[in-house]
Parts: C-alpha cells; structure tokens; sequence
C-alpha cells in the first residue's frame, strides 16, 4: 500500500499543459530525462542493468515488451511511485515515454538492488509472495541478492 500523501507528491501541476507540449518538442530520451528531473527532481530513485535470473518472466517479459515496440531493453528505472489516477496524466506520458524507450519502469515499494552487485533489480519479499501467489517461477526463497550473486 502506498500513501496519499506520496502518491499526492507527483500530481499533475498547474503548468502540466505547457510541460506536455514541451515533452513533444523533446527530440531525445536525454532531453526527455532532463524534463523529467526537471517536474518531478526526485522521482527516479534507481537504474539497474536487468531483474534478476532468478525470476526469468520479468526478464522475458520486458524483452517482449521491447521487441513488439520496437527496441531495445535499455534499464530497468525504479521509481519512487507509480500512479494510473487521473490527475497523474503527466506521470503516465513519462513513463510511456520511458517504457517506449526501452525502460522497465518500477516502484521502489517492488525492487531493491541486490546487496552485493548493486546492478540487479530484486522483488522485494512483498512482491516475490504476489509472483509465487500468481505461479509464475521464483527463487524458493526471497533474499535481497541476486540469482547470479548467490553462491
Ligand atoms: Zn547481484
């Protein structure tokens, strides 16, 4: 469960018709990234290279993901919040915009870095019990390091 008091954080702004129409000026995902840091200074928290091995579906189902888009898989990007409300239009175009880039975009309350590498994204134990509830395949255990990490 996420706060209002969090989510309230990246609602859109009264200036958010001039910062759309600033985001279709943007001609790079560098561009895009300073506008982004820009609104919302302190919403990115994390990129990693990829999720770990240990829960391959996250892993294959980005590369799908990307490959019916058209791209490559760049990073995962862990973010402080993630909102499908209303008022949350601009949060959403960015994280189109992202995801259309080859970005996995998650919150922060989902993935932490794993405790040795730090460059793998790991469910949190929250979300490993979500994935085990749904039957897709994970670790028998959830530890904050990753597949590759574990010796
Ligand atoms: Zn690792």
């Amino acid at each position: 469960m996420t706060t209002q008091i969090l989510e309230s954080k990246y609602c859109d702004p009264d200036n958010t018709k001039e910062i759309l129409e600033e985001l279709s000026k943007c001609a790079t995902i560098g561009d895009v990234n300073l506008l982004i840091k820009r609104v919302f200074p302190d919403w990115q928290v994390a990129v990693f290279s990829k999720f770990c091995t240990g829960y391959p579906h996250l892993n294959s189902n980005w590369n799908i993901l990307c490959s019916r888009i058209g791209v490559e898989p760049t990073q995962v990007l862990v973010v402080r919040e993630l909102s499908f409300e209303d008022n949350h239009t601009l949060l959403r175009t960015f994280v189109e915009c992202l995801t259309r880039s080859g970005f996995a975009v998650r919150r922060m309350s989902d993935y932490i870095p794993c405790s040795k590498c730090s460059s793998i994204a790991v469910p949190t134990p929250q979300i490993h019990e979500l994935m085990k509830e749904k039957g897709v395949q994970v670790p028998d255990i959830n530890i904050p390091t990753c597949y590759a990490c574990r010796s």
